[in-house]
């Protein structure tokens, strides 16, 4: 089942318009052998259309897909050598998880005509005498941890049992590429965080190329190689979790990726630093001065300071080590959320007075049309 490699999917000007809506404009990326590269962005930016058009169940209107070098663009789904997940497990309810399992063999060795009746009359017991096929199912089961459910059927498994085996389903195969689509929506949030290891350990073991399109960023943080951040139709940026978290190229993919958000202030670029409110800050804008700046803050880059901005509590969320606190700051008038040890701002209280700092030249600056200076 390990093989050495995936293969890399080269993704060129996809565009794809549905009525009057451009959906994607021109979409290019380059996925490495094995990488495992999630698609973010708000709903509706095109990141499910842009995965189906990879799949082949959507037609591009311009652009190219290249899978291992072979141009795929006009390929059928079925001859693609892709496999997807989706958030709808899609099993059969009738067969076991072993012949759920076996069913993409199966069917690769069946014609049309001949797969109907074998589906409705498959059973259990079947697929095991099958050698290769058996051989392949049980490799994919180990790997999922679901030998001691091969008899059962979906109805007898629990929702993140049931997407191990659908992520077994698109194993067996042995793809080129893995294609998932919010496999993890329909999962409480603690199977999630299982089945979201389960997915990473299975990717390193099975090191296929895989596509993950989430709009979760926990999950496109913690498990991907490399993210890419959709807008309206657009790759913003594309880079390794850090890289977008720590250098996001804009206030749009800035504001997409952190929990709590970005929290933004009004500047202004001089000569000598960047103003805000009554603080000169000493960090240089690469802008002229009297230019109008969005200073970026991250909650966890603030600190209670003598001498950063006034600020009055507004209320705190009492996360367990930490706490959320909710200030309103005097100038500029403006909401800032900051992140902080229990044991620094746990006494607070609604209406104190503080002074909220940072360490500035970490804080990021954007320009006018909200593109990082
Ligand atoms: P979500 O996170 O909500 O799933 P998404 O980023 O995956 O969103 P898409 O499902 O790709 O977004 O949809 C992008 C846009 O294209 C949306 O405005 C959607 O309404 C539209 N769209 C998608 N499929 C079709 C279709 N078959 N016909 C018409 N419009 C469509």
């Amino acid at each position: 089942m390990q093989r050495e490699a995936g293969r890399e999917i080269l993704i060129e000007g996809i565009e794809k318009t549905f009525g009057a809506t451009r959906v994607l404009k021109g979409v290019s990326i380059a996925l490495r052998e094995g990488e495992f590269l999630s698609l973010v962005g708000p709903s509706g930016c095109g990141k499910t259309t842009l995965l189906r058009i990879i799949a082949g169940l959507e037609t591009a209107d311009a652009g190219r897909i290249t899978i291992g070098g072979r141009d795929v663009t006009r390929l059928r789904a079925a001859d693609r050598d892709i496999a997807m997940v989706f958030q709808n497990y899609a099993l059969y309810p009738h067969l076991t998880v072993e012949q759920n399992l076996a069913v993409p063999l199966v069917m690769r060795r069946l014609s049309a005509l001949e797969r109907l009746p074998l589906l409705r009359h498959l059973v259990p017991g079947q697929a095991g005498r099958r050698g290769a096929i058996a051989t392949r199912v049980r490799e994919a089961a180990e790997m999922l941890r679901l030998g001691h459910l091969m008899q059962r059927r979906p109805a007898q498994l629990s929702g993140g049992q049931r997407q191990r085996v659908a992520l077994g389903r698109a194993l067996v195969r042995e793809p080129s590429a893995f294609l998932m689509d919010e496999p993890l929506s329909n999962l409480d949030a603690e199977l999630r965080a299982g089945t979201r290891r389960e997915i990473v350990e299975l990717h390193r073991r099975a090191g296929v190329t895989t596509i993950y399109v989430t709009h979760d960023q926990v999950e496109a943080m913690t498990m991907s190689d490399r993210v890419a951040v959709m807008m309206e139709g657009e790759l913003l940026q594309l880079g390794t979790p850090r890289q977008v978290y720590d250098d996001p190229c804009d206030l749009s993919v800035a504001g997409f990726l952190g929990s709590p958000r970005i929290n933004t202030l009004p500047a202004l670029a001089t000569p000598s630093g960047v103003a805000v409110g009554p603080l000169l800050l000493p960090m240089l804008a690469e802008a002229p001065a009297g230019t109008t700046l969005t200073l970026g803050l991250r909650p966890e880059a603030l600190s209670l300071t003598r001498d950063g901005l006034a600020a009055t509590v507004e209320h705190l969320e009492f996360l367990g080590a930490e706490v959320l606190l909710h200030a309103r700051l005097a100038a500029p008038d403006a909401p800032l959320v900051a992140k902080l040890p229990v044991a620094i701002a746990g006494g607070l209280r609604r209406g104190d007075a503080i002074r909220l700092g940072a360490e500035w030249p970490e804080a990021l600056l954007f320009g006018a049309d909200g593109k990082r200076l």
